[in-house]
């Protein structure tokens, strides 16, 4: 994955001509001051750059103007020291393509008892200063995360952080390419969706490949590069003795390294960011891919099984979101129902692509016949994720607009050993509890395929759906399937007037 430290957040400070040079030069100061101290904070993922302090509408216009062409730059932080009057916004805001985050704070955290004057109530106005810029973008209905509290309280540089990391992710998907290997499985709903409507709402691209201009590039792949990635096999993980050199089924292994080196050089030739495949269109590969799928996914690349090209962008920006932090996100499917009333869980998994990030052991090479698509028998990674706090994510096309579903689940170890279970996989339990977390999901339409992640949180979900301004559903610890059923009926009629 890229470092996010090459991104920049802008921080722009609001005022006013009103207070003369003196106060201005103290608002700039102070301005400076908390932009390094963001900068600095380890819990901050990219890189904040003070703005000089914009003080009429010109100025405002520019920096917004500035930050839509700068390609570094992924958002902007707007504070107002000072009292900045909010007409003078209407231009900048109106033309402004980057996320916004409002940070409510003031320069001093307390109040100075003793010495508190006239001056230092000309200088200090954010609570009311930041009141008429959120009227503003209030009015202007603009998408926005406001974190309130001051600079130097790490719970608001974590919650900053957040909508830093749902920000890069937003900024991967612009112009980012996903490539489609044949089409959908045939028949399958929720796989489909409008692919111009998300070019235009999300930023990315999707668009289909033959095949057989895939099996070129892994029929043009060395014997050389297949022993080295045979031989990094070995290194990194268990192999089944039948695959290892010598063994019977080693030209196996060979296939699905050269399947897996094909792909990647596809991908690179082609500057994709994620892909989707399905074993119904595979005329001409010996094997669906398995662990080439895996090992791509482990790298940074979306993916998403049966020409899933939602989730597959998804699980792409779920990985630039998360870059850095401990834990994995995967490509996933729910599978199937553990129903004991003591102990309810869901098996997740899918026929093989499940992303090592989220591994707990060490993964093992198996194969093991799939059942179904008529290929050989396919080399995969085998298995179990770790336990802990975790999250599903769904985008699904709800006809006249996207819905992201996110369900907060705690993952769980499992119970008994799955010794012929031929797949990668994770328990879960999801929330509120399994009855009404399953039917909540149905209820909305969530999909069989998610976005499957240990490390993002639902702050980070909900402030990426704010920035794509798409429909967020949270089943979360305080849900309830009463109120899931109003919200969706009243997103139902707010989607339809407000597109
Ligand atoms: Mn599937």
């Amino acid at each position: 994955m890229e470092d996010l430290k090459k991104l920049e957040v802008w921080f722009v400070t609001g005022s006013q001509h009103l207070y003369g040079e003196e106060t201005l030069k103290q608002v700039a100061e102070h301005s400076t001051q908390i932009a390094r101290s963001i900068d600095k904070d380890p819990a901050i993922p990219v890189r904040v750059v003070f703005k000089p302090v914009v003080k009429s509408p010109e100025e405002i216009y520019q920096v917004c103007q500035e930050a839509n062409t700068t390609s570094t730059c992924i958002g902007i932080i707007a504070w107002m020291h000072t009292f900045s009057p909010a007409k003078m916004w209407i231009g900048g805001l109106k033309v402004l393509q980057k996320p916004l985050l409002h940070l409510h704070t003031q320069f001093n955290r307390d109040i100075p008892w003793s010495s508190i004057d006239m001056d230092f109530m000309n200088l200090n106005q954010s609570a009311h200063g930041d009141r008429e810029f959120g009227f503003m973008v209030s009015r202007m209905r603009m998408n926005r995360k406001v974190v309130v509290g001051h600079w130097q309280d790490s719970e608001v540089m974590k919650s900053v952080a957040v909508w830093m990391r749902a920000a890069a992710g937003w900024n991967d998907w612009q112009n980012a390419r996903f490539c489609r290997f044949g089409d959908n499985m045939r028949q399958v709903a929720v796989t489909e969706g409008d692919k111009v409507e998300a070019e235009l709402k999300f930023g990315y691209s999707v668009n289909g490949y033959g095949i057989g201009d895939l099996v070129k590039v892994i029929n043009d792949v060395s014997d050389s590069a297949i022993a080295q990635q045979v031989a990094e096999y070995e290194e990194i993980y268990t192999v089944q003795a039948p695959l290892r050199k010598g063994g019977e089924r080693h030209s196996a292994l060979k296939d699905a390294a050269k399947i897996e080196i094909g792909m990647r050089n596809f991908l690179k030739a082609g500057n994709f960011k994620g892909f989707t495949d399905t074993f119904e269109d595979l005329h001409g590969m010996v094997q669906l891919p398995g662990i080439a799928s895996q090992r791509l996914m482990a790298e940074g690349y979306g993916f998403g099984g049966e020409g899933d090209w939602k989730t597959s962008a998804l699980v792409r920006a779920m990985k630039v979101m998360a870059t850095g932090l401990k834990g994995g996100n995967s490509f996933m499917e729910d599978y199937t129902y553990h129903f004991d009333p003591n102990n309810q869980l869901v098996l997740g998994s899918h026929m093989l692509e499940i992303c090592p990030s989220i591994a707990n052991d060490k993964p093992t090479v198996e194969i093991h016949p799939l059942g179904i698509g008529g290929k050989a028998d396919p080399v995969r990674l085998v298995f179990n994720a770790g336990s802990g706090p975790a999250l599903n994510a769904s985008i699904v096309d709800m006809g006249n607009r996207f819905r992201l579903i996110v369900n907060e689940v705690v993952a769980v170890d499992p119970i008994q050993s799955l010794p012929k279970l031929p797949v990668a996989r994770v328990l879960w339990k999801p929330y509120p509890d399994m009855k009404t977390g399953c039917a909540a999901w149905i209820l909305a339409g969530g999909a069989h395929h998610t976005g499957y992640s240990q490390n993002l949180t639902t702050e980070h979900m909900e402030d990426f759906a704010e920035m794509a301004g798409v429909e967020y559903l949270l089943i979360g610890k305080n849900s309830n399937l009463y109120d899931l059923k109003n919200q969706l009926r009243w997103n139902d009629l707010y989607y339809r007037h407000s597109i």
